[in-house]
């Protein structure tokens, strides 16, 4: 029997459009039906006054404009892209392909930050701008690498470890990332979990009394209105056994506008709130990336960054160490630095794991612990994080322990 499934309604290209979609058969994790009340998710902030395509061109970041006029002029397909970037008529083509499979989307601001369009090295452009090479499939990369739809007891729901769980609230995001571990929620065809979704996936979390961390991601959720938002906080919030919740999101690093005062309003109720954002590169640090993190801090929200090692982007010591320096700077404390999943189409980003040692410990005493994140490897199949570092233990007895210092000195403690 068809259950009848509430639906949020959500940001979009056409606002009046929205939620008239049909379900989908990707996994259990979105499905989506019309209904005729909604929550409205086209509040005041998306009535703002709409700036002409013309205010959105390239050459000023867009900053001055509201984050939804920001969303809705963004770049989504290379017809539109080759506007501010030449492509050759082949490789027009042969990236109609790749956007075929793996959508694109860019903000305004975030093209902004690439600073010469014709250089294919930029690392602002590498994340953003499709690339052939997501046609190829490294060997083992699979659609899913962390059986993320396994772990899932109910929609929406990921549960790997004991005491948290990961609440997925959308598929969209402001940009496609192109090495991003979900690019199978990708889809302009794809929709958010309905409510009846994530108010099963709140019963299962009432009913296992272990967990005390929710993880609200996505997609990014920061996408949602901000009325949607705080009514999924609040009923997070409610749940007796739920100590923690933590957001992760894109959106000060690629639309920092998504950081208004009506966010920073309903975020500051919930005192136990953290924020993880990805910056992967010293460039996407600006002013107004910056004051988006503030403002967060500003509501007493821890905010921690998660790199992804990226090859090409920041896969040396020198790139890592200016990102993790200029992030402490404005208070933002480098967290992890992730080896990048196993995911179709990411093949080209993926460093050796010895890469990531390496980098941590050229980094490791030769700038503030603080400046130092924790490398990580997520295990395949659900196996969860692993952290790995450079050796720096040689021996180990009863008595105590040989050890090697940063500069490679090997030495004895006595216990
Ligand atoms: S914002 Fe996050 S979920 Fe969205 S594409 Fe980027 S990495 Fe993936």
């Amino acid at each position: 029997m068809e259950k009848s499934r509430e639906c949020f309604l959500s940001v979009d290209d056409e606002p009046g459009s929205i939620c008239v979609k049909n379900n989908r058969s990707e996994g259990n994790l979105f499905e989506c039906t019309p209904r005729a009340s909604f929550i409205s998710d086209f509040t005041s902030e998306s009535r703002a006054t709409d700036h002409s395509s013309a205010s959105c061109q390239l050459g000023s970041s867009g900053s001055g404009l509201k984050w939804i006029t920001q969303y809705k002029n963004s770049i989504k397909n290379i017809e539109d892209l080759s506007k501010f970037m030449p492509f050759a008529d082949d490789e027009k083509n042969k990236l109609k392909q790749v956007e075929e499979i793996y959508p694109m989307r860019i903000t305004n601001y975030y093209l902004s930050l690439i600073k010469d369009f014709s250089d294919g090295n930029d690392p602002v452009r590498k994340q953003c701008v499709p690339s052939f090479d997501e046609l190829t499939q490294g060997s083992n990369e699979e659609i899913d690498p962390l059986t993320e739809v396994a772990m899932s007891p109910v929609p929406c729901l990921v549960h790997r470890y004991p005491d948290r769980v990961l609440l997925i609230v959308t598929g969209r995001c402001f940009m496609y990332c192109r090495h991003c571990t979900r690019k199978r929620l990708w889809g302009k065809d794809k929709v958010d979990p309905s409510l009846d979704d994530i108010k099963a996936a709140l019963d299962y979390i009432k009913a296992n009394k272990q967990i005390r961390e929710v993880i609200i991601s996505g997609g990014d959720p920061l996408i949602l209105s901000t009325e949607r938002l705080d009514y999924i906080l609040s009923l997070v919030a409610s749940i007796d056994n739920i100590e923690v919740i933590r957001i992760g999101s894109r959106a000060p690093v690629v639309i920092p506008q998504r950081v208004d005062r009506n966010l920073c309003v309903i975020l500051k109720k919930y005192s136990n709130l953290w924020i993880n954002v990805q910056f992967n590169h010293v460039n996407e640090i600006t002013k107004e990336s910056a004051d988006a993190c503030a403002k967060l801090i500003r509501c007493g929200i821890p905010v921690s960054n998660q790199s992804v090692l990226l090859k090409g982007v920041n896969d040396s010591p020198q790139s890592m160490i200016k990102l993790c320096r200029k992030l402490q700077s404005i208070r933002v404390r480098p967290y992890y630095l992730f080896q990048c999943d196993q995911v179709v189409g990411t093949n080209h980003f993926r460093t050796p794991v010895s890469r990531g040692i390496e980098i941590i410990k050229e980094m490791r005493g030769y700038t503030s612990g603080m400046c130092v994140p924790t490398f990580i490897v997520d295990g395949v199949k659900g196996k969860g994080k692993v952290p790995l570092q450079p050796n720096y233990l040689v021996s180990l007895t009863p008595r105590g322990a040989v050890l090697r210092s940063y500069t490679d000195e090997v030495f004895e403690y006595k216990s």
